[in-house]
């Protein structure tokens, strides 16, 4: 699909940009574009106006900072976290490697001081965004910010474009501090050139309930300051400029959404049986220990998915004792109810120190997963004897990611038994034998499922990397995101082999990737055979409501039919027209990862 592209009707160009979908909801309103920090004054200056340029620049550091401390003591007491993310920024702008490095660049390279923070930024942000670990690369966001503050405060713009009206703001990347400075009622939507799923910034917008879209790269070239621009944070798009009847339909759509979160709300507690009463489950993705509170109120079975890694991405490795209690918590958050810890899945996008040693040069094929875990052997004890520890507060079962074959399933078996011996010597409280599942996520363990299937106790199909090794792509090329096809036969019949699989050997097998969370693939999945589902807090209540509304037989027809061969435009539209039957609304409401409009 282009980036972008123009749709001539009645003489009017719109423009529908193409991103990423960061928050759901759909916001419809006037763009509030902040300065873009790659757009500024770029002058050359004699000698005689170096002291004068590096005078601007102090003042401009301390007028962003004024303003930030404003910021920071007037963000409301509900939303005091993110007090600290202000703070930082407060610290970055008067950053001397920030400073310094601008200071140098306009006596040396005799340049202005706005053309000196952009270039000082530009190295900086770089330099953040090419490191591996996710928490530091998304740092150089918050240094294009403080940039966008300085050249701001050297533009003469005390604004900062704030404004008392709601508005969408759009940046080529945003911060937390933007929607406090704007006073997060009055942000209704946003949009950005940068910022992926788990930017601070995707975080804040889907706490706050501010539908964002991010990943917009056309967004400096089309859009222009108090445009009216239509967000869809369920699809990813940005529609600029569009006419009266876009904008109803784009109500009416935004309408549908709320009527139908808040009757998923409304009837979370309730139980996910079909239509045609076939029983489902479905469960949570914790990513943090900060998540467990959600569980109660969203109506989960328990945790489908604990993933593991965020407490690793640090200097330095955690230790037992706090990954025991990180665990514990979890575990006692959830009641009784089940928990499944994935072990440790670092690897491709999820890089510890240790790891920057391998030097990998395709690190999604690499030493990632239960590789990494059985070949360092002395960290992935560590996190057994957590897991195993927490074990003695309530259930727990063990899930391995990436595996290829049966050896990494015996082998940690062996790891566990030994873990297990000597917790007992230890006189340390523990589970002695918890179920012990696999991801399949790699083309291998699809193949290998009746075998894999015999040796372990239960198996969780993780959609979102068993496509991209399917289908032989990298998720972060959008050149080939065109292939990212969740509908594509091939895909559809690995998925329905799995479960044949599964269930001739008796042993549960539920999907917690992303598809599980997008009603298209709720249904797709329910007429393959899946009964259990796992997806993010939020989305649980909605997954449930969906699956009361299907009737099992008639998502077994279209599955049917996808498994023949049909195309997979024509499963996306026969799914289309049962959802908005058995939702009794034509809108039909997903979270962008199956592509393609509803139809008219
Ligand atoms: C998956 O691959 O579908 C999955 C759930 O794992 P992650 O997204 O953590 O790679
Ligand atoms: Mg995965």
């Amino acid at each position: 699909m282009p980036p972008c592209f123009l749709i001539l009707e009645n003489e009017l160009a719109r423009v529908i940009l193409h991103g990423s979908p960061l928050s759901p909801g759909i916001a419809i309103g006037t763009l509030n574009l902040l300065p873009d920090t790659h757009l500024c004054d770029k002058r050359p200056i004699s000698e005689a106006e170096v002291d004068a340029e590096i005078e601007a620049l102090e003042t401009a550091s301390a007028s962003a900072s004024a303003r930030l401390k404003a910021t920071a003591s007037s963000i409301p007491a509900h939303l005091a976290e993110y007090r600290e993310i202000v703070e930082l920024q407060m610290e970055l702008v008067r950053d001397p490697r920030v400073l310094n490095g601008a200071k140098g660049r306009i006596r040396h390279k005799k340049i202005c001081a706005s053309w000196a923070v952009s270039e000082t930024i530009a190295e900086l942000a770089a330099l953040f965004e090419s490191m591996a670990d996710p928490c530091l690369s998304e740092r150089g966001q918050d240094i294009r910010n403080i940039g966008q503050r300085l050249l701001g405060a050297l533009a003469g713009d005390s604004s900062t474009h704030a404004s008392d009206s709601p508005c969408i703001l759009a940046s080529y990347a945003l911060s937390a501090a933007n929607i406090m400075e704007f006073s997060p009622d009055n942000v209704i939507g946003m949009v950005t050139v940068e910022g992926g799923v788990t930017s601070h910034v995707a975080i804040l917008a889907r706490s706050l309930k501010i539908p964002a879209v991010g990943g917009v790269g056309e967004l400096f070239r089309e859009a222009r300051n108090g445009e009216t621009i239509i967000l869809d944070g369920l699809a990813g798009e940005a529609l600029i400029g569009p006419d009266e009847s876009e904008i109803r339909r784009f109500k009416a759509r935004r309408e549908s959404y709320a009527q139908f979160e808040t009757e998923a709300r409304q009837s979370a507690s309730l139980p996910a049986i079909t239509r045609d009463g076939y029983d489902a489950s479905v469960l949570a993705n914790l990513d943090r220990p900060q998540e467990a509170h959600e569980l109660s109120r969203c109506g989960a079975e328990g945790v489908g998915l604990y993933r593991t890694e965020f407490g690793w991405l640090r200097e330095n490795l955690p230790d037992e004792e706090a990954l025991t209690q990180e665990y514990s918590s979890i575990v006692n958050a959830a009641r009784g109810k089940p928990v499944v810890f994935r072990a440790l899945d670092v690897g491709a996008d999820k890089i510890l120190p240790a790891h920057e040693a391998l030097h990998e040069p395709n690190p999604a094929l690499g030493l990632r997963g239960i590789r990494f875990c059985l070949a360092y052997p002395d960290i992935f004890r560590i996190q057994l004897r957590a897991f195993l520890r927490a074990g003695s507060h309530g259930p727990i079962k063990i899930l391995l990611p990436m595996v290829t074959g049966i050896g990494e399933v015996r082998q940690t078996r062996v790891l566990i038994e030994q873990s297990v011996s000597d917790l007992e010597r230890q006189g340390t409280p523990h589970v002695a034998n918890p179920p012990l599942g696999i991801m399949v996520e790699t083309p291998a363990a699809a193949l290998l499922c009746p075998e894999l299937a015999a040796e372990c106790d239960f198996l969780s199909l993780g959609t979102n990397d068993l496509l991209h090794y399917l289908m032989a792509i990298d998720r972060n090329n959008r050149h080939v995101s065109y292939l990212h096809d969740p509908l594509h036969p091939a895909f559809l019949r690995v998925i329905r082999e799995i479960t044949q699989a599964c269930s001739e050997r008796g042993k549960p097998v539920s999907v917690c990737g992303e598809l599980a969370a997008d009603p298209l693939g709720t249904a797709i999945l329910l007429g393959l055979g899946i009964r259990t589902f796992s997806a993010t807090p939020r989305f649980v209540p909605a997954i449930k409501h969906t699956l009361r509304k299907l009737d099992y037989r008639s998502c077994r027809q279209i599955a049917n039919a996808a498994l023949a061969g049909a195309a997979s435009a024509d499963t996306r539209l026969r799914l289309h027209k049962t959802l908005a039957r058995c939702m009794e609304s034509r809108h039909f409401i997903h979270n962008g990862l199956i592509t393609g409009a509803p139809p008219q």
